[in-house]
């Protein structure tokens, strides 16, 4: 036992996570929950006494890469074991909600299964498992919450800090599985959100990013009250933590933006001016078929309503494109509506049916060779707006939070309050520090500037008023 009564690490635990922000938000709190049965992290897969996936089942034949990635992993767990070591192997995350049985019938070396909503209950699993012999299987939607069941926070590893407050999805998408692995929406009470917040402030987050399946579904309870707090609520409280300077959020759901969060977004100014915004189509005919809850005027018209309320609002998007029966006229309304709103940055797929979800039973399934077609042309739109956003940002001052060292020695890299990357040469003691820097070249992914200059209040609304939305909406 160490000085504070916990453990000491002995046993070595890798952690594979696949997906979204959400999972690596997860995998945080597994490895948090293991710590005090002596697991510590290891990037070695051999050396691993417990091999954890957190899956993702949000990509094309993700069951069948998980499998195929199983397979190999059988291989070092036989290895281990011809020398007399043994690697508990636990699939986790939406694919083990998916599957469930499944995987321990393909897979029946695998030894835990268990979904998003159950993981709380790994120190009881495993404890399960050193009691009998035989697989766990834990994919159930439980009463309880998980999130009153772990460690109040992660160890924070950089000054930058995910911290999940919202869950699950009611909105059956079409196309996707969430509402599927991760159930109902489900948000955490304020007191426990703020609780985190000022424990990763404390120790040494600057920059939290809150994160939901539908972010904009947050309807916290307070328990002061007994009411129930949305987004931009929460987030004006949130402001006020010690030791916080940058507030984002992500990922959100447009039909779901309210007031107040657009007026959070205008008086709030550690709310940062880029926002995820997932569109995924410009026509209504899609936009219906996909089940979302907006259609295009309404998407424009709530761009235009943020971008009045803080106009240097920088935004990014998702898109689909050969979703069924997408006609050419379709996708160039797509194209219409990414060169009205102009995208600093953004996500574009291809469709690919998801099994189980209404839109992989659809007919007029457009052909791949069309499906290509379409995301090359706007990729090639998408691209041009974000090079021409980041180039209309040299010679200007950004405050940057220096987040970890560059590829080069002497170089650290840091987030733009519009979440470009920011190469500088600097010392590693700025590290975790916000610092103006002025920018002096750009590429498409990313922006360099110039050493440490002597700081000055940070000039956002520069960059702002270069790219403001006026002239296309
Ligand atoms: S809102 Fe997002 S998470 Fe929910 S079903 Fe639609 S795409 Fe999936």
């Amino acid at each position: 036992m160490n000085a504070r009564g916990l453990r000491e690490p002995r046993r070595k635990l890798h952690v594979k996570t696949y997906g979204c922000q959400m999972n690596v938000y997860d995998s945080e709190r597994m490895t948090a929950l293991l710590a005090p049965l002596g697991y510590a992290p290891t990037a070695d897969l051999d050396d691993a006494d417990m091999v954890l996936l957190n899956t993702c089942h949000i990509r094309e034949k993700a069951a069948e890469k998980v499998y195929s990635e199983l397979g190999r992993i059988r291989l070092v767990k036989e290895a281990r074991r011809a020398k007399g070591r043994d690697t508990i192997l636990a699939v986790a995350g939406c694919v083990a909600q998916a599957e469930g049985e499944e995987v321990l019938r393909r897979a029946p070396f695998v030894d835990m299964v268990f979904g998003p909503q159950t993981y709380h209950r790994l120190p009881e699993m495993v404890a399960r498992l050193h009691r009998r012999s035989g697989a766990v299987l834990d994919t159930a939607f439980p009463e309880e919450s998980k999130f009153d069941h772990m460690p109040r926070s992660s160890p924070v590893d950089g000054p930058t800090a995910f911290l999940t407050i919202q869950e699950g999805c009611d909105k059956f998408c079409t196309f996707c599985v969430v509402p599927y692995t991760r159930g109902a929406e489900f948000s955490r009470p304020v007191a426990q959100v703020a609780a985190e917040a000022r424990a990763l402030a404390q120790q040494g987050a600057r920059e939290v990013i809150l994160l939901g399946q539908n972010v904009n579904a947050y309807h916290g309870v307070d328990d002061e009250t007994g009411q129930e707090v949305g987004l931009g609520e929460l987030i004006r409280r949130l402001a006020g933590t010690d030791g916080l300077d940058r507030l984002r959020y992500t990922t959100s759901y447009p039909a779901e933006v309210d007031d107040a969060l657009i007026a959070a977004h205008a008086e709030i100014p550690a709310l940062m001016p880029f926002l995820h915004l997932p569109v995924q189509s410009g026509s209504d005919r899609v936009l219906s078929a996909m089940n979302r809850r907006h259609d295009r005027v309404f998407y424009l018209d709530l761009v235009e309503r943020l971008r009045r309320a803080r106009p240097d609002l920088g935004l990014s998007s998702d898109f689909i494109v050969g979703f069924p029966g997408e006609s050419d006229k379709d996708f160039q309304e797509t194209l219409d509506l990414v060169r009205r709103v102009e995208f600093i940055q953004a996500y574009s797929f291809k469709y690919s049916p998801r099994p189980g979800t209404p839109a992989a039973a659809m007919d007029l399934q457009v052909p791949e060779d069309e499906k290509d077609a379409r995301l090359t042309e706007l990729q090639d739109l998408l691209n041009v707006q974000q090079t021409a956003f980041n180039a209309a940002c040299i010679g200007r001052r950004l405050p940057v939070l220096l987040e970890r060292p560059g590829r080069h020695p002497g170089q650290l890299v840091g987030r733009s309050p519009y979440m470009q990357a920011v190469h500088v040469d600097a010392s590693e003691d700025k590290l975790g520090q916000i610092i103006d820097l002025e920018i002096t070249r750009a590429g498409a992914n990313s922006l360099g500037a110039r050493p440490l200059v002597p700081a000055r209040p940070p000039a956002v609304t520069e960059v702002a008023a270069r790219h403001a939305p006026e002239a296309s909406l």
